[in-house]
């Protein structure tokens, strides 16, 4: 547990989407700074777990500004596909981070697996670790889920990533459907925060 209390984070992503719900988490007592304003590219994602990337991550950045900063890894595990795209969900998006180019993908590797997919149930769920450095010091590294299943075509426009193809579990409507209010209610990275927000 921090000795005192964080009152500047910088948020260590350069996806637009996971900035958007990781503010509307944190406390509004908290001076937030975000990795635009320092022009920083991201570091190369080679750990093997969504939470040795976050943590590559959350290093990385706070190195670079020396804020202490929070970072997520997250991705969508497909059971029929090994658990694929996991942690390589943003790479499947091509070097531009192009979403219809990964949701493609995914139903191509479905369609390989198994030709009749569409007519089965097909697991997945959503994968968050969120983890907060300074400097070169891990301060807390956490990991949620959310289960839930693929739809058998992308629907709604909210969102980002593979939101139009992931229904939770018990609910009719894609995350893509979802009010943005409503899915930050009960999604992987809502439940990560929940896990790690003792120690800002
Ligand atoms: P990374 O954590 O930056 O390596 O990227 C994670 C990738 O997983 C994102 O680029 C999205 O494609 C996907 N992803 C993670 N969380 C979500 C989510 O809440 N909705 C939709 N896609 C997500």
């Amino acid at each position: 547990m921090p000795t005192h209390k964080i009152n500047k984070l910088l948020i260590g992503t350069n996806n637009r989407g996971k900035l958007r719900e990781i503010r509307s988490l944190l406390p509004k007592n908290i001076e937030i700074h975000s990795t635009s304003e320092f022009n920083l590219k991201s570091p190369i994602e080679n750990g093997k777990t969504f939470k040795q990337n976050s943590l590559i991550k959350s290093k990385y950045f706070s190195k670079k500004t020396g804020l202490i900063c929070l970072a997520d890894d997250s991705g969508l595990e497909i059971d029929l596909l090994d658990k694929n795209p996991g942690i390589y969900s943003a790479r499947w998006g091509g070097r531009h981070g192009d979403f219809n180019k990964a949701i493609k993908k995914v139903y191509r590797e479905l369609s390989k697996k198994d030709k009749n997919w569409k007519h089965k149930k097909i697991s997945a769920r959503f994968v968050c670790a969120l983890s907060i450095s300074c400097l070169d010091k891990k301060i807390a590294c956490v990991q949620s889920k959310i289960e839930g299943s693929i739809s058998t075509e992308p629907k709604g426009t909210n969102g980002f990533g593979y939101d139009p193809i992931f229904v939770p579990k018990g609910k009719k409507k894609t995350f893509g459907e979802m009010k943005p209010a409503k899915k930050y209610k009960i999604d992987h990275r809502y439940f990560a925060f929940k896990k790690i927000r003792k120690f800002l």
